[in-house]
């Protein structure tokens, strides 16, 4: 099969039903309609090989990652998500390998109601790039920089189980392997909470870094500090159940969660708390942004300074 039939069979083949989309896969760009009053959001993330995911995975399941962990994105900046292109190398033609992976992709694509619009396909070690291209409504993107002392830190989701997933695939430990697989790889962006974000966050951002170092790229691009409540921190209980005496650490620190990381000013928080349990959803307050930089934990009278040092390639 060469390059041009790969991409028909595999990618031309997924369908959407977005009218936005003027032109999609098959010419030179895809042309697409932005909405009067819309700003478009950008983004793109990169899996490799043995980096972010091991080449014996699933096909099915690094595709499907490849385009959660670009929600994701879209997601923290409050927006939704409508068109993702696709920049794929691959070592080799594998029909049975593609298969899988465009499943996957359209397993990830259909419920979010997102079109592949095109993409590249080039041969060399395996690597997937996914550039997301999502709507958000005329200057409401939510940044990283906007939170200020006095705001809540609030965190959806509970940390750490993805972390832990990594930790028993080097170590071979099975006990409750499906659901820390299932964690690291069908993470689910939480689209859930974008109009919660457009209408009380100041900052956010998602946690893929792990909850220290990803609330430290708030506070830096904010020009603030933060004081987290450590008792409050939602360690994911298979985490707990584990390793107990790791386990508020790894959810600190582990990254691969997916969950958004948010601050929403105090004379919101009431009015926010309570639309969040009128539509059964559940986000914890973990600590207060302060004018003092640098990220803190507070244990009853104690306060400790907490690493940030969150996954650096480099
Ligand atoms: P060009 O030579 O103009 O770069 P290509 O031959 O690379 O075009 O691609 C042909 C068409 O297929 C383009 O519309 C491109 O966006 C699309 N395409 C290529 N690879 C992929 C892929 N992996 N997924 C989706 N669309 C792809
Ligand atoms: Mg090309």
């Amino acid at each position: 099969m060469n390059e041009f039939a790969l991409i028909e069979v595999f990618f031309k083949s997924i369908v959407h039903t977005r009218d936005d989309v003027v032109l999609g896969i098959g010419d030179d760009a895809a042309c697409l309609s932005i909405p009067l009053g819309k700003h478009l959001l950008v983004s793109s993330d990169t899996l490799v090989s043995g980096i972010h995911f091991l080449a014996d995975f699933d096909a099915f399941d690094i595709a499907y990652k490849a385009i959660m962990v670009n929600i994701s994105d879209i997601a923290a900046m409050g927006g939704e998500p409508a068109w993702v292109s696709l920049a794929l190398t691959l070592p080799e033609c594998n029909e049975v390998w593609l298969k899988r992976f465009s499943e996957g992709l359209t397993a990830a694509l259909l419920p979010y109601n997102i079109a592949l619009i095109g993409g590249d396909t080039t041969r060399g070690p395996l690597t997937i790039t996914v550039t997301i291209h999502g709507l958000v409504a005329a200057g409401k993107a939510v940044a990283r920089s906007g939170a200020k002392a006095g705001d809540a830190i609030f965190v959806s989701g509970e940390l750490g189980a993805a972390a832990l997933a990594v930790d028993y695939l080097s170590s071979g430990h099975v006990e409750d392997k499906e659901l820390l697989m299932e964690k690291l790889l069908h993470p689910i962006p939480r689209v859930d909470l974008i109009p919660y974000l457009q209408q009380y966050a100041t900052a956010a951002i998602d946690i893929s870094d792990g909850l220290n170092a990803d609330l430290n790229h708030i506070c830096d691009a904010s020009g603030v500090g933060a004081c987290l409540d450590l008792e409050q921190i939602p360690v994911h209980p298979v985490l707990k159940k584990h390793r107990p005496h790791k386990a508020l650490a790894m959810a600190l620190q582990g990254g691969d969660d997916y969950e958004l990381c948010f601050t929403i000013p105090r004379e919101h928080e009431q009015e926010f708390k309570k639309q969040l349990k009128q539509h059964g959803k559940r986000c914890v307050k973990i600590g207060m942004i302060e004018e003092a930089h640098g990220l803190r934990g507070r244990r009853g009278a104690c306060i400790e300074r907490l690493p940030v040092k969150g996954y650096s390639h480099f």
